[in-house]
């Protein structure tokens, strides 16, 4: 069926400089698994898993000692990582702290950033947002006692899947206060065109943010020569940090003055952070937007994740990434089986993330056949499917053997073998 494209992908894993890194992942491949759904959860690899490891071993070797001792002494750990993160998302090291979750950190911004005058009250963000962010919005706008339906402005899609800049440039009007927008869209994996919406936004004298989390480990960024105000995002999807792992924050130093709207003594500057006095004395950096005591657990596996990624660097990552979700559209337009399926991701190059949706109307039972056969997916409800190959893990065949597995799926309608309910997570 599909011979040439096979050997088309067997070529491209051989000259793959990338290809050694998927042996330090555990990547089901034993067991004939093929995982594509690293954009949800990304894979464990063995770095991490030293890490989480060395750090029990420190709990238990110095106990309260940890804080200062060892090899990754706990009291600067999130400031190390802020500092190596920050060249995945293009900013200044004192830019970036590993802190939080996603949730936590967007609130963290709009408490810092949102001050809403009756003339500039509007938080601009978009219908297809995830909704974790949305919630954060509505908080910030009822604190301030305005009103939802007057103050959180949401641009809409024209098809349901993907947004217009041009729309979203239009919505920036004189009543904005600030702009929260994600960089790749959860759904249809649409990548926003950053520096575009930071001009547009800075020549009318609106902040603007970005939620990372669809992009981080996957796309390059450039937010400090960009001029971005502030972004932050989670690490257990690209950036293979385990489930729940510490989430980051990016201050553009231009901000690096204001006080944090939220304030807990882990923002203290450090070297008076044990004085315990009443009154707060910010960090000078991205650090002062820190809260409590860091989840060392949490962030322990991204010491292991961010050396595998500073080594492979994040602009092959993004090329493979590329090359790898072009593959997978090219064979979609392929297989005459899959022509019942919609590619939703925008084809364009530069305006795609890490992974490629496809929708079709038996997607749930599609999800649960591919499961069957050991390809990991991701379903959306209610028609989506998500397939995210992933560059420091996933290989050219593996992309082919799952496209060749649904289309034999489809050939065979071996989807009509599974229940028709829709509550699954696949
Ligand atoms: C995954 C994701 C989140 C999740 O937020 P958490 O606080 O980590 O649960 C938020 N926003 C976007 C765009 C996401 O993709």
């Amino acid at each position: 069926m599909s011979g040439l494209q096979f050997e088309f992908a067997e070529k491209m894993d051989g000259h793959d400089i990338l290809h050694p890194y998927r042996e330090e992942f555990y990547t089901h491949s034993a067991t004939n698994q093929i995982y594509l759904d690293g954009n949800s959860l990304g894979l464990l690899n063995k770095r991490s898993e030293q890490a989480v490891l060395e750090l029990l071993e420190a709990w238990k070797t110095h106990a309260i000692d940890g804080w200062t001792e060892g090899k990754h002494p706990w009291f600067t750990m999130s400031e190390q990582l802020g500092r190596q993160m920050a060249s995945l998302v293009g900013a200044n090291s004192s830019e970036v702290i590993v802190s939080g979750s996603t949730t936590v950190n967007l609130h963290q911004m709009l408490a810092t950033f949102y001050k809403p005058t009756a003339k500039k009250h509007v938080i601009l963000s978009e219908a297809l947002s995830f909704p974790t962010d949305l919630y954060a919005m509505q908080s910030h706008i009822q604190l301030h006692g305005y009103q939802e339906n007057s103050s959180l402005r949401l641009v809409t899609s024209n098809d349901g899947y993907t947004l217009s800049e041009d729309d979203i440039i239009a919505a920036m009007t004189d009543d904005v206060a600030i702009i929260v927008l994600s960089s790749v869209l959860y759904r249809s994996g649409q990548l926003l065109d950053l520096q575009k919406l930071t001009t547009a936004a800075h020549e009318r004298g609106i902040l603007i943010g970005f939620d990372l989390c669809h992009s981080i480990g996957s796309v390059p960024h450039e937010l400090s020569n960009w001029g971005v105000d502030f972004a932050f995002w989670c690490t257990y999807k690209h950036v293979n940090g385990g489930p729940g792992s510490v989430a980051g924050m990016y201050i553009n130093q231009k901000h690096h003055h204001v006080t944090p709207g939220l304030r807990g003594w882990f923002g203290s500057d450090k070297s008076v952070q044990f004085d315990m006095d009443a009154s707060f004395t910010k960090a000078d950096g991205a650090g002062a937007f820190q809260l409590g005591t860091p989840h060392l657990l949490s962030i322990a596996p991204l010491i292991g994740s961010l050396a595998i990624m500073e080594e492979a660097s994040i602009a092959r990552i993004r090329e493979k990434s590329i090359a790898l979700t072009s593959f997978f559209i090219e064979l979609v337009d392929t297989f005459p089986e899959l022509s019942s399926f919609t590619v939703r991701t925008p084809r364009e190059v530069h305006a795609r993330g890490g992974h490629v949706l496809l929708e079709h109307p038996e997607a749930a039972r599609i999800c649960k056949a591919l499961k069957a056969k050991g390809i990991i997916p991701d379903f959306r409800q209610p028609n989506g499917i998500r397939f995210a190959p992933v560059a420091l893990y996933n290989t050219f065949t593996d992309v082919h053997q799952a496209l060749t597995t649904l289309a034999e799926i489809m050939r065979d309608k071996a989807y009509e073998e599974y229940e028709n309910s829709r509550g699954v997570i696949a």
